[in-house]
């Protein structure tokens, strides 16, 4: 730990500190990462009336029953609507057979509001076109059901991506602010419904309001946009949906992720700086979470402090999750990779890491394992393919996709993101016992 946190809190970052103007090394080579129809796992438990089908091979639907395997406890809100050979031979018009299996979803889950057609490898290989199908489903079935498309093909996509392509989809439906709203806020990015609570209560001590989430709980609950939203990002994987806010005429509040306390801090006071929110009262509203938040993080200290750490480029939280355990937990950080580097959405997260930080962008999976070895880091963090290979040669490794099913946003949420690391040392610890 380089400074406490109580003095971390209050010094905004210099204009060119940290890694801003860090050199990164840009890799393209074979890629570990799971395709885009991933999102779908914590998508479909958020939006409670929406369904997505998926229109792929059997491989899609492996891959989504493997994913959402421990899951399942009802009926799920996705299904797979499998090409088979007379679709791929061209005997079977394949427009025909989905019309019919939306008919029959539609009829069994009349439930449904919201119906994603999720496009995947194989649809894209024969051309299957699934936005003028969505189209054409959405006005056989509205105004019960609307119909969108959003592709989660995965040949040169990451995981996240899935999430960002259908908030991307979706943000063209929105309905417009009424002209003359006032100034509003706008959450973007999926958080679990904990998490959306406690904001929710936060930014109504802090007097900022109305407050709107994206994607929301219900279909028929989609925010407004226009000129006068403000939106802040609760996930740092969203280009294309941040790209299609701010064509709706949005604006984007420049913050850091609301990852530990000293994120979360930053980014409750980039949203209190756009609504002129006084210092005091933004101390009052925030000052007990982020005493507590800090007394849990502080718990994992002894743990993980000048432990090395090696991220993997994999969901795209790594810069976030890597400034977090460097300033609050004191880690060293050896590599900080990541799928892509979109350096407007991380520039406060760059200037936050620590100068001299290695930064990596995009795979040559063969390269950075060698790395990785050389190093030999405390922990990995990396995606499931590669995490036996490498507790196997004895290194410890951390999922990074648990950081998108673990609610780990937000004060009440930093102890837990702090434990998510320090466990895999523990248990490396006692196997060593
Ligand atoms: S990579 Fe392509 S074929 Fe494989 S599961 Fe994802 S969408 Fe399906």
């Amino acid at each position: 730990m380089n400074a406490p946190v109580a003095s971390v809190l209050v010094r905004r970052p210099a204009p060119s500190a940290g890694c801003t103007d860090a050199p990164v090394l840009r890799e393209r080579g074979q890629r570990e990462v799971f395709c885009g129809l991933t999102g779908i796992m914590w998508l479909h438990r958020k939006i409670q009336d929406a369904f997505f089908l998926v229109v792929g091979s059997r491989t899609c639907a492996h891959l989504m029953q493997s994913a959402a395997g421990v899951m399942i406890f009802a009926e799920p809100r996705f299904a797979t609507a499998i090409i088979d050979d007379r679709d791929l031979s061209g005997l079977a018009d394949a427009n025909d057979e989905l019309d019919r299996v939306v008919e029959r979803l539609l009829a069994r889950r009349p439930e449904i509001r919201l119906l994603f057609l999720v496009g995947s490898c194989p649809s894209e290989v024969i051309k299957l076109d699934l936005s003028r199908a969505a189209g054409r489903l959405s006005q056989r079935h509205s105004p019960q059901v609307r119909v969108l498309s959003y592709s989660g093909s995965g040949i040169e996509t990451t995981f996240t991506q899935g999430e960002d392509a259908c908030l991307a989809a979706l943000v063209p439906t929105l309905p417009p602010e009424p002209a003359g709203a006032p100034a509003s806020l706008l959450v973007v990015g999926a958080l679990a419904d904990v998490v959306e609570d406690q904001f929710t209560r936060l930014f109504g001590e802090l007097g900022i309001g109305p407050v709107a989430f994206l994607p929301p709980r219900r279909a028929a609950d989609m925010p407004r946009v226009g000129p006068a939203t403000r939106y802040l990002l609760a996930q740092p994987f969203l280009a294309d949906t941040a790209k299609a806010l701010e064509a709706r005429g949005a604006t984007r509040l420049d913050a850091p992720f609301p990852l530990g306390v000293e994120g979360t801090t930053r980014w409750l006071q980039s949203a209190a700086d756009a609504f002129g929110v006084k210092p005091e009262r933004f101390t009052a509203a925030t000052r007990t979470a982020s005493e507590r938040a800090t007394q849990a993080v502080t718990r994992h200290r002894a743990q993980l402090q000048g432990k090395s750490i090696f991220f993997f480029p994999d969901s795209q939280l790594e810069l976030p999750i890597a400034r977090f355990l460097a300033r609050e937990l004191g880690m060293r950080l050896l590599e900080v990779g990541t799928p892509y580097l979109h350096r407007a959405h991380m520039a406060q997260e760059l200037a936050l890491l620590p100068e001299g930080t290695a930064l990596s962008e995009g795979q040559h999976v063969e390269r950075q394992l060698d790395r990785c070895r050389t190093l030999q880091p405390d922990l990995v963090v990396c995606g499931l393919g590669l995490a036996n290979p490498l507790e196997s040669e004895g290194l410890s490794t951390k999922w990074s996709i648990e950081l998108v099913f673990t609610p780990i946003q937000g004060y009440e949420q930093a102890g837990d993101l702090a434990e998510l690391f320090s466990r895999p040392l523990v248990r490396r610890l006692r196997l060593a016992a």
